[in-house]
């Protein structure tokens, strides 16, 4: 599996300016399974796509581009698996990556001013290292931007039960009539937050 791009490549076949490199890219959900952990928030459910250009500025690169996929995700209140599209467009300026100082201020210092100085053009900052892009990395950081603040497989999910762990959704149990007054129930959920 090879989820990183080579920036030496680029402008290989010219001998001149160097010219942007366009990238179309399709890994399947089994090449995510290594890089994404067991307790990772999502699965990656189908092939993702990703496209585009990167662009060589001085040191840095500019990478523009395009992650689509689905990823699956565990209801926050039923517990259940269901999915989200991810169609995430992204712009990303690659700076190299420069090991900080084992100790001292030195390293805090250069840091502080890469952050500073990328701060000013409004792009979102990575890092390369070994002259090359670790695309594992770019669509993992795009699918947790990407995730919901509160994961919910419908809006009206009911949830389980806490008393019994029934699924709310699917049936009712015998806890259930202890919720018939609503005020209680509301009291009650606000407890549960
Ligand atoms: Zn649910
Ligand atoms: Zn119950």
């Amino acid at each position: 599996m090879n989820m990183r791009f080579d920036l030496r490549q680029l402008g290989r076949q010219k001998g001149g300016s160097l010219r942007d490199e366009h990238v179309d890219r399709t890994f399947q959900p089994s090449e995510f399974e290594a890089s994404v952990g067991q307790d990772e928030e999502y699965k990656v459910a189908a092939p993702v796509h990703l496209e585009m250009n990167v662009h060589k500025d001085g040191e840095a690169y500019r990478v523009v581009g395009r992650v689509t996929t689905r990823l699956q995700l565990e209801c926050g209140r039923c517990l259940e698996p269901f999915e989200i599209p991810v169609d995430s467009p992204f712009e990303l300026r690659y700076v190299p990556h420069v090991e900080p100082a084992p100790e001292g201020q030195a390293g805090k210092a250069g840091k502080a001013g890469a952050e500073r100085e990328v701060a000013e053009d409004d792009l979102t900052t990575a890092f390369y290292k070994e002259d090359s892009i670790d695309l594992g990395d770019l669509m993992h950081e795009q699918f947790v931007l990407a995730l919901p603040m509160k994961p919910l497989c419908k809006v009206l999910c009911k949830g389980l039960c806490v008393h019994c762990g029934t699924d709310l959704n699917k049936g009712t149990c015998a806890c259930a009539p202890e919720w018939t007054d609503p005020r209680l129930a509301v009291l009650k959920g606000l407890m549960k937050e």
